[in-house]
């Protein structure tokens, strides 16, 4: 091999060569599949493309070229467990891929791959291995084609071509749908890489599952579409899906053990030992933490910068897990402090040049990280405590499983991720009941409300409009692209019925009162997405007859758009002609909305910074919502700066220019791209503002001609949903102006009642409630006044009574402060004496009783003579013998109370 590439150069010169042969580059699409609920993550090259091949979209290219990031962290593709124990399993990894879409087929792709591989990579033809498709059910025919095109590949070893059946090389996207032969191209690290030497029956081959020979590299041929488990018919337009894992290749092209040892990871690895101090052989002692790191380091620095932050639950709840779990292998370490914002910083030196999303949102990346560790700090010993009081437990119970329910707690309460109790209990020899942690969280998510958050996963039906679809296509009633989506023109012409589906059944007819789909040939009904939700209105028969309410709007299979509501009069039938009737007043609420989001998203951006990206929208009738990234609260001062803003460009009365151009030189002109959206390689572009645009968006929905068709823009609300993601609610056009009519009619009131100016108000309600409280405290010091005299009116008229002086009295007004301050001056005034006073306090009877030491040595007890005393007003108290007060619930009966002084004094005395 000649001089070592660097990973960078290896990416480059994988796309160069392509580009070369006609091939168009395709950036990556985001982590977040774009318009695809049913994945968490971009898992593989081909996310991006699927709707290609399922023939419902078309490209402007028909040959591409990328390098995509992929997270496997969930589902049924989750290697997270390996991560860091091996050398080739990460979480988040790139996957370069070449593309032919009905273009180029098998001849081009095996000969590009081996002059790629051999003659500008200079891999020796002697390592290289061919697997090629032939059927182990013979049901499939073999792919000699393929075959026959290897062994005539200059300097290919004919030995080196082999045979394998449907596990290895036949690959489908689903149960149905595209799929084809595929054949992959294998390493040979040599016969020193086989660990599996010792185990009896081991072939160390190709597929042989030693770490002798690696996958480098997939080339699908997609031929055949799958109707059933046993109906394959030829395509058409015959595809090209390549993959090539890029850490892997690079590892061998810098002729490393490892992927770790690639100039992808050696800077990270190096920077956490910067951190530790360790040598390298005390580094190689601890390879497992130091591998997590690097890897989880690199994941949630892409995620991030993505836009997905930590958080509890989906997409957010995988970041903070990465976060918290590479925290944890930290502490392995001895790295007690947050770290992972210095190695971040690494990814972000290394990887921004190609993926600049890491450069423009560096800050957002490293502060996130920072506060997500330090949050995870403050829980985490109580967390481990804890856990590994549940694990002795369970050891002694003889038990191997760590309930679901209470790992769950582990999360919920003290912040500990599965994952985390996961590593913990498996490094003790125990595990975790995954499932019924999942069942605990699901059953939180709904408790909590939040179980819409992935949005419609598609229903049980989506089998019946698959097949619908299929059938109205072929039938010619729709073209093959399905349903015309048109939101942005009215169709005031009436349209033919094509379907309608009540109870999963397509009917001919239905009726009033049914809960009905309908399909028609083109619609106007706005379908929920970018955050903007689904018109609703009626679909009327053109003559009158019948007519359906419209609630719902769905795209329940690829090319298929349906409108859900009940009949609410006459017989609806296929064939019928209907006019389709948004409901536009409703349908202006949510245009002024939007396009208020939009200048709500720019106003953010100016007053708190580029950071405060949007996570999350939602664009109703009455109301928008919007998520955004930001560390801390927004200030009452910067949310009204913020809505001035808004205000300012509403006035203005810019005129909003729509155009379509190529997603590249949207994203280059530094167009804002939504979390989570689908964008295609043409997009829809809104900017607003004059020669500067103060707002310029990829948006795909409907919005007011001139910024003044909003009216008034208020925001009623701003929190917080997650660490570090605010929410801010606002109004616009009537709504706003009902509530800002609301608001004033409450302060009319209020003034009408102060008889004040508006201006007067406020003042006027301090001045009120400064008086009212000085007033509170003259009543106070009356009140004690007033107890004082009647307690030196009382004491001047002493009883005696069995030759002890008494004072029984009755104080109004007095509480129980009062009572004992009394009966301390009592005290202090007579050498020898005993003292019961009473009050109604709260409505209530209060009692306090006194008596001198003398008397005490005598014999008398406070405690027992309140005791007696407080009987007769239903109550009950004690205290020392000197001191008792009690309480009782009668007030009427006090008096007649008192007069149990001189029973006690009789008994005693
Ligand atoms: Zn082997
Ligand atoms: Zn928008």
């Amino acid at each position: 091999m000649q001089k070592k590439l660097t990973g960078a150069e290896i990416r480059q010169s994988y796309i160069d060569f392509f580009i070369e042969r006609g091939h168009t580059f395709v950036p990556s699409s985001p982590l977040v599949p774009g318009g695809d609920s049913t994945l968490l993550f971009t898992n593989a090259g081909m996310v991006q493309f699927k709707d290609v091949f399922l023939g419902t979209d078309q490209r402007p290219y028909t040959r591409a070229v990328n390098s995509q990031k992929c997270l496997r962290v969930s589902g049924k593709h989750n290697d997270l467990d390996q991560v860091g124990r091996d050398d080739t399993h990460h979480t988040f990894f790139e996957m370069l891929g070449n593309w032919s879409f009905g273009d180029y087929y098998k001849q081009d792709a095996i000969t590009w791959a081996w002059q790629l591989l051999t003659e500008v990579w200079n891999i020796p033809k002697d390592r290289l291995w061919a697997a090629y498709f032939k059927d182990d059910f013979n049901e499939i025919p073999e792919d000699d084609e393929a075959a026959s095109i290897w062994l005539k590949q200059p300097g290919f070893n004919p030995e080196h071509l082999l045979p394998f059946g449907r596990k290895d090389n036949f690959w489908e996207m689903a149960e149905t749908g595209p799929c084809g032969p595929d054949t992959e191209i294998h390493y040979d690290r040599g016969p020193e890489f086989c660990n599996l030497k010792d185990v009896p029956g081991h072939i160390c081959q190709v597929n042989g599952e030693c770490e002798r020979f690696v996958e480098i590299w997939n080339n699908v041929f997609i031929q055949y579409n799958r109707l059933s488990a046993n109906d394959l018919v030829p395509l058409e337009k015959k595809h090209v899906d390549t993959g090539m894992g890029f850490d892997r290749v690079v590892s061998i092209l810098q002729n490393v053990s490892s992927n770790y040892m690639t100039d992808l990871f050696m800077p990270l690895i190096r920077r956490i030992q910067e951190m530790t101090g360790h040598s390298d052989q005390e580094r190689d002692e601890n390879l497992t933490p130091y591998r997590v790191i690097a890897d989880h380091a690199r994941a949630t620095a892409f995620l991030i910068a993505d836009g997905v932050v930590p958080g509890n639950i989906g997409r957010n709840y995988v970041c903070r897990m990465l976060v918290r779990r590479a925290s944890r292998f930290g502490m392995k370490l001895d790295l007690h402090q947050p770290f992972m914002a210095e190695i971040a910083q690494v990814v972000v030196d290394e990887y921004g040049d190609f993926y600049p999303e890491l450069k423009r949102n560096a800050t957002t990346i490293l502060d996130n990280l920072t506060r997500e560790e330090k949050q995870f700090h403050k829980t985490v010993d109580a967390g481990l405590e804890h856990l590994n009081e549940l694990l002795r437990d369970l050891k002694k119970k003889g038990k191997t499983h760590l309930n679901g329910e209470q790992a769950f707690d582990l999360y919920a309460t003290l912040g500990l991720p599965l994952e985390i109790t996961r590593d913990i209990a498996q490094e003790q020899g125990l595990d975790v009941d995954n499932q019924g942690f999942a069942e605990a969280m699901e059953a939180h998510r709904l408790a909590s409300g939040a179980g819409k958050e992935f949005g419609e996963m598609g229903g049980e039906d989506v089998d019946i409009y698959a097949k619908l679809a299929e059938e109205l296509i072929e039938n010619g009633k729709l073209d093959k692209m399905g349903v015309k989506y048109s939101p942005y023109q009215p169709i005031r012409e009436p349209e033919l019925i094509l379907a309608l589906v009540k109870d999963q059944k397509a009917e001919f007819s239905v009726e009033s009162g049914d809960q009905v789909s309908v399909i028609m040939p083109r619609t106007w009904f706005y379908v929920e997405s970018g955050g903007q939700v689904s018109d609703t209105g009626s679909i009327e028969s053109a003559n009158g007859d019948w007519r359906i309410q419209i609630t719902g709007m769905r795209k329940p299979a690829a090319g298929l758009i349906i409108h859900t509501g009940e009949v609410v009069q006459g017989t609806p039938k296929v064939g019928d002609l209907a006019r389709l009737l948004v409901d536009e007043e409703r349908r202006n609420q949510i245009m002024r909305n939007h396009t208020a989001t939009h200048l709500l998203h720019a106003a953010l951006h100016d007053v708190l910074g580029s950071h405060a990206r949007q996570a999350g929208s939602l664009v109703a009738p009455d109301r928008l919502r919007f998520d955004f990234n930001h560390p801390q609260p927004v200030s009452r001062e910067e949310l009204l700066a913020v809505e001035a803003e808004v205000n300012k460009v509403i006035l203005q009365n810019y005129k909003l220019n729509i155009t379509q151009k190529p997603l590249q030189q949207a994203i280059e002109e530094g167009a804002m791209a939504l979390f989570g959206e689908k964008y295609d390689s043409v997009v829809r572009t809104i900017t607003i503002g004059d020669e500067q645009a103060l707002s310029y968006e990829l948006c795909g929905g409907t919005h007011v001609d001139e910024t003044g068709d909003i009216g008034l823009f208020l925001i009623t609300y701003e929190g917080s949903i997650a660490s570090g993601v605010r929410r801010i609610e606002a109004v616009t056009g009537w709504r706003a102006y009902q509530i800002a009519r609301e608001r004033m009619n409450i302060f009319e009131d209020i003034n009408q009642y102060l008889g004040t100016s508006q201006k007067e108000a406020l003042p006027k309600i301090i001045s009120l409630s400064d008086a009212l409280a000085s007033a509170n405290k003259e009543i106070e010091k009356l009140r004690i006044q007033q107890v004082a005299n009647e307690f030196e009116e009382k004491f001047s008229d002493l009883d005696t009574i069995e030759g002890v002086q008494v004072l029984k009295a009755i104080l109004p007004g007095a509480d129980m402060d009062a009572l004992l301050e009394m009966a301390d001056k009592f005290r202090q005034k007579v050498n020898s004496g005993i003292a019961v006073l009473g009050s109604i306090y709260q409505e209530k009877p209060i009692l306090m009783a006194a008596i001198t030491e003398d008397l005490v040595k005598r014999g008398f007890h406070a405690g027992k003579l309140i005791k007696q005393v407080a009987a007769i007003v239903g109550g009950g108290g004690g205290g020392r013998p000197a001191l008792a007060q009690a309480g009782g619930k009668d007030p009427s009966k006090l008096s007649e109370a008192l007069d149990q002084v001189a029973v006690y004094l009789k008994e005693i005395g």
